[in-house]
């Protein structure tokens, strides 16, 4: 049976024109881009065009952009470097963040930062007003995602940052997920900083990115030689950096095309479920949504035993809920939404991209069908 992958959200390939663009630093370009010799010059030259390829997608210049190795980084960076060592000072983050952004400001709570986590409705988006009301005078920071990574729903982090503006409160967006898949322009989400990963937009793993707006500045998390404008100091990996650089051109060239492209094969999937006669409900379903994305909860089964089930079919995908024994531990995102538990357990996140056919839809819903059937 042909393997299929559904789980590109987890992480999606390294396209070839990408590892094309690393490789070349793996080898005989080889020097480190700080040398003023002769290795250091196209070391040098590829992380700038790098800078300004990955500017490019998000909508602003190549000196707003910092490199990082990975998300997670990021996202330390920002709350760490605005709101470490800072007692008394306030987070507002909202209740379905990626651990990455739960576990720092849980961290910082523990050294003293008021932390406010704000409730989603159960389509799993946050109201822009509570995050708004959620802000006082001594808010240092308000952090929220753009896509969520399980159920694709997007945050109206425009809205927020509108509001938030005024008062100068900065906003710190999480689009690791929405980058390379909708369209995401800095200036108009109007946000102080954004995260970015490489290996969720076709770049390899170990190299993200955080954009700030001008004038902003923080605490580094690394101190060193100065690199990344002082704000993220080590040698540059130019090789990964180069790879996320490409990453992005190619997201640039053909965005809005291949986002079609994708809902569509989205829309072919739940096609193929009604086809089934599946009991299933789209999570999210009433709020706009990454177009390769699809949260679905399976009416009284266990996402442990479809997860199997799939496996057994050469099918990949994740799932919203983790068995324990009797026990089942929802995701904190379905907590956070309220899901009823009986479509909650059995909850599959199918994920998506740019090498994904007609076919695979197809063929995924057809071996679904057999896991189905061998359940019901
Ligand atoms: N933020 C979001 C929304 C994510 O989906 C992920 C990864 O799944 C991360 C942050 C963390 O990314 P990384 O593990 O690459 O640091």
């Amino acid at each position: 049976m042909r393997p299929i992958y559904f789980d590109y959200n987890a992480t999606t390939p390294v396209l070839p024109p990408v590892r094309a663009a690393v490789l070349p630093y793996l080898g005989e370009q080889f020097g480190n881009p700080s040398s003023g010799h002769a290795w250091g010059v196209a070391p040098k030259r590829a992380v700038a065009i790098a800078r300004e390829q990955v500017g490019r997608l998000v909508g602003v210049g190549a000196g707003q952009v910092v490199f990082t190795s990975c998300a997670t980084e990021s996202i330390n960076t920002v709350l760490k470097g605005l709101l470490g060592q800072r007692a008394g000072k306030s987070l507002v983050i909202t209740a379905v963040e990626h651990p990455a952004t739960l576990a720092a400001a849980a961290f910082l709570q523990e050294q003293g930062v008021r932390v406010t986590r704000v409730p989603v409705d159960g389509e799993g988006v946050v109201d822009p007003a509570a995050v708004i009301d959620a802000c006082g005078g001594n808010t240092a920071l308000v952090s929220v995602m753009l896509a969520n990574n399980e159920t694709g729903a997007l945050q109206p982090v425009a809205e927020i940052a509108a509001a938030l503006g005024d008062r100068g409160i900065p906003v710190h967006c999480d689009a690791s997920q929405a980058v390379g898949k909708i369209p995401v322009d800095m200036r108009q989400l109007g946000v102080q900083y954004l995260t970015l990963a490489g290996h969720k937009l076709y770049a390899p793993k170990g190299v993200g990115a955080l954009v700030l707006s001008p004038g902003q500045n923080l605490t580094p998390l690394l101190h060193g030689g100065g690199q990344e404008h002082g704000l993220r100091a080590g040698t540059e990996n130019v090789a990964l950096v180069a790879g996320l650089g490409a990453a992005c051109a190619l997201a640039s060239a053909d965005l809005e095309v291949e986002g079609e492209r994708q809902r569509g094969l989205g829309l072919r999937l739940l096609q193929g479920l009604e086809r089934l006669g599946a009991d299933y409900r789209l999570h999210s379903a009433g709020v706009p949504r990454l177009p390769q994305t699809l949260f679905i909860g399976f009416r009284g089964l266990a996402a442990g035993d479809l997860l199997s089930g799939l496996v057994g079919h050469d099918v990949a995908v994740s799932g919203g809920a983790a068995c324990h024994g009797a026990e089942t531990t929802l995701s904190h995102v379905l907590e956070a939404m309220g899901t009823p538990a009986e479509y909650a357990r059995g909850t599959l996140r199918f994920s998506w991209g740019r090498g994904t056919t007609g076919e695979d839809v197809d063929q995924v819903v057809e071996r679904l069908g057999r896991v189905l059937g061998s359940l019901g």
